[in-house]
């Protein structure tokens, strides 16, 4: 039986004034597992009415009871953790036991994190030129924000903008797409519990024409977008001067030096490019390989594939589930084909899995001497593929990783802190990390792309959901 979900808009549980519904099927069963309502222009128009009066009012909150507000909902949350967990591993795809849980339990940490850095918010007391001025800084809430988020995370992508963005006294609109929605929609009900004023909070699935409604309204003060670099770019000529944060693809490249731990950046390289199976952001796009090793490093990630166990994302053990969707399995055939035919070689799958109830489950593949002009080298792939790239030298090694415009993670592996420094200088990536997987990620590490490149940019940091607001006092016209 398909469940009937209703959106949340202005603080009401609603199947909102568009016509029919979308019909959600589960990229693990097939089955048709919920119907969610098509929203209208409407229902964005009272969400944004909604939330401009509601922020009128919690902006006067005083951050410790926004602090409050925020540790209440994450409360809220906890007893609810296996249910979300259940339905977006059903919507999603993602393994129950070995990802989906554990996204939903640090779901509370967006919140209770950014409610104690919002407490430490400060502004300044600047020194003026006159004896009779007096200069203050103020942070003050941007007001109403648009948030629109992927399906690779339909959780904890939205909460990056929810918890920083209540803690600092914003309202925010969520635009989750409509085939990864029902999870949010169920932790949207935690709103409800931990008292969240009406209207602070809508949560308004929809494709495309509904995200261009909201970020082109007027009553919309910022955009925070996560998503693909083509619809960032859309989104950007679009919205007018809105304050923004935007969080775009990546390409990532993991680096093997000569005197890298090969066994453990095997096993990293591997892990970045199946986990989620493959649909994350920072996954490890690319290695790029100095020859030195890379014997070594075929052999070592061979054995490391052995790890990847592909199936019913439900069943524990089981560490890898299907992609979610059509045009994602459809890319990662299409670049798989295209390197095959520029001359890569595949060690390991190579294409969709048989006996499964979609046909979403995708080996996992290793693809050796990827020429670099090769599309899965060039482009994000978004699916459970490791392409070998080759490098003779260190410099040949950053020239290659450069030469992407989507440097969002890069990981390099050395055993020398001067040639991980040296790396993280030259590499143009919004992060480096040494010795990890490009999947390396804490809730509160600040991420984000790098500068020049189409990765967008933003730490989703609480400052970055205030504005400030500047006063001066002179100190000597007043009525005596
Ligand atoms: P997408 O760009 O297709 O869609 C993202 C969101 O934008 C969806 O909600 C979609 O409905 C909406 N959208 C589409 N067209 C729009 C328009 N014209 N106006 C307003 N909204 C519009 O991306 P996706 O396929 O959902 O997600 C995968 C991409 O997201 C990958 O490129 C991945 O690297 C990126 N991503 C980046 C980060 C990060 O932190 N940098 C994190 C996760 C995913």
């Amino acid at each position: 039986m398909a469940e009937t979900v209703q959106l949340y808009i202005a603080g009401e549980w609603t199947a909102g004034t568009g016509e029919g519904a979308y019909a959600l099927h589960s990229p693990v069963t097939g089955e048709h597992i919920a119907d969610i309502p098509i929203a209208s222009t409407l229902d964005i128009d009272r969400a944004v009415a909604a939330a401009r009066a509601a922020q009128d009012e919690y902006r006067h909150w005083s951050a410790i009871e926004r602090a409050e507000l925020n540790h209440r909902i994450a409360a809220a949350i906890e007893p609810m953790v296996e249910e979300i967990a259940r339905i977006q591993t059903l919507e999603q795809g993602k393994p129950y036991h070995e990802e989906s849980l554990g996204d939903i339990e640090e779901a509370n940490g967006y919140f209770t994190e950014a409610a104690e850095d919002a407490k430490r918010l400060m502004g300044s007391v600047i020194p003026t030129s006159e004896r009779h001025t007096r200069m203050f800084t103020f942070r003050r809430p941007v007001g109403v924000w648009a948030a629109i988020t992927p399906w690779n995370f339909p959780v904890t992508i939205p909460l990056e903008y929810l918890g920083p963005g209540l803690a600092t006294g914003n309202a925010v609109i969520v635009k989750p797409p409509l085939n990864t929605s029902w999870a949010l929609l169920e932790l949207a009900k935690a709103f409800d519990v931990a008292g969240v004023p009406k209207g602070l909070v809508s949560i308004i699935p929809g494709g495309g024409d509904i995200g261009e409604a909201l970020v082109t309204h007027d009553g919309i003060d910022a955009v925070g977008f996560t998503g693909s670099s083509a619809t960032g770019k859309r989104i950007i000529s679009m919205m007018g001067v809105k304050r923004s944060i935007m969080e775009m693809s990546g390409n990532g490249p993991t680096i093997v030096t000569a005197d890298a731990n090969v066994e453990a950046a095997a096993a990293a390289a591997v892990y970045g490019a199946y986990y989620n199976a493959g649909q994350v952001c920072c996954a490890t796009e690319r290695v790029i390989v100095v020859d030195a090793v890379h014997e070594e490093f075929i052999e070592r990630s061979l054995q490391a594939a052995k790890e990847v166990r592909l199936g019913d994302p439900f069943q524990e053990g089981i560490n890898m589930g299907p992609l979610n969707n059509e045009p994602t399995a459809a890319k990662m055939d299409r670049h798989i084909a295209d390197a095959r035919q520029k001359g890569a070689e595949i060690l390991v799958g190579g294409g969709r899995a048989a006996g499964f109830p979609t046909d979403l489950y995708y080996e996992f593949t290793l693809l050796d001497r990827v020429p670099e002009d090769s599309e899965v080298s060039q482009e994000e792939s978004f699916g459970p593929v490791l392409p070998v790239l080759s490098a003779a030298s260190d410099e040949e090694a950053v020239a290659v990783a450069n030469r992407s415009r989507l440097g969002l993670q890069a990981a390099v592996f050395t055993s020398s802190l001067e040639r991980a420094f040296w790396y993280t200088d030259r590499i143009r990536s919004g992060t480096v990390v040494v010795n990890d997987s490009t999947d390396f990620w804490e809730t509160f590490q600040p991420f984000g792309g790098a500068a020049g490149t189409d990765t967008g940019w933003g730490r989703g940091k609480v400052d970055e959901f205030t504005d400030l607001q500047t006063m001066v006092i002179n100190l000597q016209n007043v009525a005596r």
